[in-house]
């Protein structure tokens, strides 16, 4: 038995957190009670709840159910709809005149953030899937800029960008780029880019949980899911593509908020725009990887827009060089598909030895005739979840912050750094079991909107 079970009496918990005297008796009167520290450590509630706070058979507030009747309905406490109508009206009168003098906290961005959070919030409360209709409906009856009595928000292209980015990590984005339409990116792709004003493209980066990407960091060895990754491992996929189009879907209602043109939601070429916006550098995989989060990302999310907007650079992080001596993803890879070459090289990528498309980029070639008829990516996304870069810094990566930027600085411990990784089992898989025993108060990894992605 724990010594500290017949060593401390509530009293002296009490005095050890500084209540005496009165207030000790008015604290232990309220406080939990907790005989000892063993009571204390084991006391079970059913929600995750913080030591401190104790669960009851009763609300706190005294409730009287012989009386209570919730029939009688709400309603009486509903405005007359004329009295809303004035309401209503007042607060657009309201909004009109802080949008046009600039009234600190409640400017023009400040109040398409707040457009825009409510529209994206009715478009998919109400699952209307054209949400260009229910930004028409809301802002031509709310908002000052549709009605041509202000200008569209215009601080510069740097400090436009900057609005976005800020508006973007409020969204659910660690990361916003931007690229200037210009002769390059018409050739990243496949389709004509109209000439139709919409000069620039910005590149939302959707982060993937690294977590739960490690349940599918390795094949099985024996069972029916011989040779393949758990089922699992597919949820942080799945989550990023849920959280895509919601992120999408509020910036793209914060720029037209904002008095300009957004037009698109995702993009076919999601890995050369987020090289392109500095968002990511291009890795062996053929995915895109960024410094924070490796490539435990799911995609870039891209809209077209005439704002004017200052292009963001591509960024040296030492991703590139450093996968050069990596090759953990392709030592994983079951049908061997990933090149193993150190030398990235200007072949396309290939199918059936053969190669298919994309020249003039000088990367690691997949065969994708092996990594699909494998039944990728379904099926498969080792390559995916084994990435030592894969959210760097945190509890479950090897490359730690310090590590990143000596990759970043020298390629010299690269080799050194991925074969640690290897040998220490960074990249194996985890024990989805434990996951869902998870402490929900102290774990950091889950992504929750308005939390953060894990860092
Ligand atoms: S997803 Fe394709 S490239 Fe990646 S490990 Fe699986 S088969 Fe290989
Ligand atoms: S596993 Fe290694 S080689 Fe593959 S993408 Fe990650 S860093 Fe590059």
């Amino acid at each position: 038995m724990s010594k500290f079970h017949s060593t401390v009496s509530r009293r002296d918990f009490m005095k050890g957190l500084g209540l005496a005297g009165a207030g000790l008796g008015a604290a232990a009167a309220t406080a939990p009670v907790f005989h000892d520290l063993d009571e204390l450590a084991s006391s079970k509630t059913t929600h995750p709840l913080p030591w401190w706070v104790k669960e009851v058979d009763e609300p706190t507030v005294p409730i009287d159910w012989s009386i209570l009747d919730y029939t009688q309905s709400a309603d009486r406490y509903r405005n007359s709809s004329e009295r809303g109508d004035q309401l209503l009206a007042a607060r657009i009168q309201r909004r009109e005149s802080n949008a046009i003098q600039g009234t600190p906290n409640s400017t023009q961005r400040d109040i398409a953030l707040s457009d825009s959070i409510r529209v994206a919030q009715r478009s998919i409360d109400i699952a209307d899937p054209d949400f260009e209709e229910v930004w028409l409906g809301y802002g031509k009856h709310h908002t000052a800029i549709y009605k041509g009595l202000i200008s569209p928000y215009d601080a510069g292209p740097e400090q436009n960008l900057r609005t976005l980015q800020a508006a973007g990590h409020f969204f659910g984005t660690p990361q916003v780029g931007v690229i200037a339409i210009d002769d390059h990116f018409r050739k990243l792709s496949s389709r004509e880019v109209p000439d139709d004003g919409l000069r620039y493209v910005v590149v939302c980066m959707v982060v993937q949980n690294h977590v739960v990407d490690k349940w599918g960091a390795e094949t099985y060895k024996d069972g029916p899911g011989k040779g393949y990754p758990p089922d699992a491992h597919h949820i942080g996929g799945f989550k990023g593509y849920f959280n895509g189009p919601i992120l999408s879907i509020q910036m793209n209602s914060f720029i037209k908020a904002l008095g300009w043109r957004a037009e698109g939601r995702g993009s076919a070429y999601n890995v050369a725009d987020g090289v392109m916006a500095g968002n990511t550098e291009l890795t062996r995989t053929g995915m895109a990887g960024c410094p924070e989060h490796g490539i435990s990302l799911r995609y870039m999310r891209c809209m077209k827009t005439d704002m004017p907007l200052a292009p963001t650079k591509p960024i040296d992080a030492g991703i590139f060089e450093f996968c050069k001596s990596c090759k953990t993803c392709a030592l994983n890879c079951p049908p061997g598909s990933l090149s193993m070459e150190t030398e990235p090289t200007w072949e396309g990528n290939v199918w059936e030895g053969k190669t298919i498309n994309r020249p003039g980029v000088c990367k690691w070639p997949n065969d994708w005739s092996k990594c699909s008829g494998y039944g990728s990516p379904r099926d498969c996304g080792v390559c995916h979840a084994s990435c030592p870069l894969n959210s760097t810094g945190s509890h479950y990566a090897s490359i730690h912050k310090m590590v990143a930027a000596t990759i970043a600085t020298t390629p010299i411990f690269n080799g050194f750094l991925a074969s640690m990784d290897r040998t220490f089992g960074y990249g194996k898989m985890l024990d989805g079991e434990e996951w869902w025993d998870r402490d929900l108060r102290t774990w950091p990894y889950d992504n929750i909107y308005g939390v953060g992605c894990g860092h």
